[in-house]
């Protein structure tokens, strides 16, 4: 992994410095909070130092919001939370103030401040609201986004093995059996170290 060192959280992957840690893996660390914004406000943070989210491989993603869900989960559950909003600022604008991604999982509760949401920190933009169309066209995404799942690109992939075999042997070159480069994977499904 490629740590900063002058990150502070960086450190406390690496132990520098301590946190009140609720799960690790070797792709992310989850800790509460040093100032709870509710109790039990826990950040989920990849143990790879990138700022924002556009810099996370897909599936560092994947795997950060499945560890979130369930850290999410466990809140609820034995901290009798109603709810939680899951929030990430990315960027100085946005609020970001620790520049190294990080999920906050902020509990809610039903006698503190219910129903505070969105509306306190972004109240509507008018003038944006006049716009919807003009923006959606500026935005919209063309491509379509391969899933990060592999078992139907498998099925796929698994028929044109079977052709290849069965006819023009010519192209004997490993293709990768998933849509896109892994970052875990080899095409051959053993492990990436790094
Ligand atoms: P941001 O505004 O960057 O999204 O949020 C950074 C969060 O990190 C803040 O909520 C802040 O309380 C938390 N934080 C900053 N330094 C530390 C630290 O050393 N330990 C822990 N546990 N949390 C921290
Ligand atoms: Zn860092």
């Amino acid at each position: 992994m490629s740590y900063d060192t002058e990150c502070v959280f960086c450190k406390i992957i690496e132990k520098k410095i301590p946190s009140a840690t609720i799960y690790e893996d070797p792709y992310v660390i989850s800790f509460l909070d040093i100032n709870p914004r509710f109790k039990g406000h826990v950040l989920v943070v990849p143990k790879v130092h990138v700022s924002t989210l556009d810099q996370l491989g897909d599936e560092a993603i994947a795997h950060l919001f499945v560890v979130v869900k369930h850290i999410a989960k466990n809140l609820v559950e034995n901290l009798g939370a109603a709810g939680y909003n899951i929030m990430i600022n990315n960027g100085r604008v946005a609020g970001q103030v620790v520049p190294h991604l990080h999920v906050h999982i902020i509990p809610r509760y039903k006698d503190e401040k219910q129903g505070m949401g969105f509306e306190v920190a972004f109240p509507v933009d008018e003038k944006a609201k006049s716009m919807l169309n003009d923006i959606a066209e500026k935005v919209k995404l063309t491509k379509e986004i391969k899933p990060i799942f592999r078992s139907e690109e498998k099925k796929e992939q698994k028929g044109h093995e079977e052709e290849e075999r069965e006819g023009n042997s010519e192209k004997s070159g490993k293709s990768s059996s998933l849509p896109y480069e892994s970052e875990y994977f080899n095409d051959d499904g053993t492990p990436k170290f790094k």
